[in-house]
């Protein structure tokens, strides 16, 4: 996790959850890159029902290449 994550995680713990309907614990998981994904990208999960409320994508490897 990154510092600027980590920062936001910390200054945002928590998400809202349409499945719970309610303001729940944040969870993030990430995804490196691989076969089938040109780029990295992480899911905001809802820490209780792990419901994912967003997946964050970052750009694509290549376009720095
Ligand atoms: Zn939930």
């Amino acid at each position: 996790m990154t510092q600027e994550t980590d920062e936001l995680t910390r200054a945002f713990p928590n998400v809202w959850c349409p499945n719970c309907g309610k303001v729940q614990p944040m969870k993030i998981a990430v995804m490196k890159a691989n076969d089938r994904n040109d780029h990295d990208a992480a899911d905001i999960l809802c820490g209780e029902c792990k419901f994912v409320v967003a997946t964050l994508h970052a750009e694509p490897a290549t376009q720095f290449a």
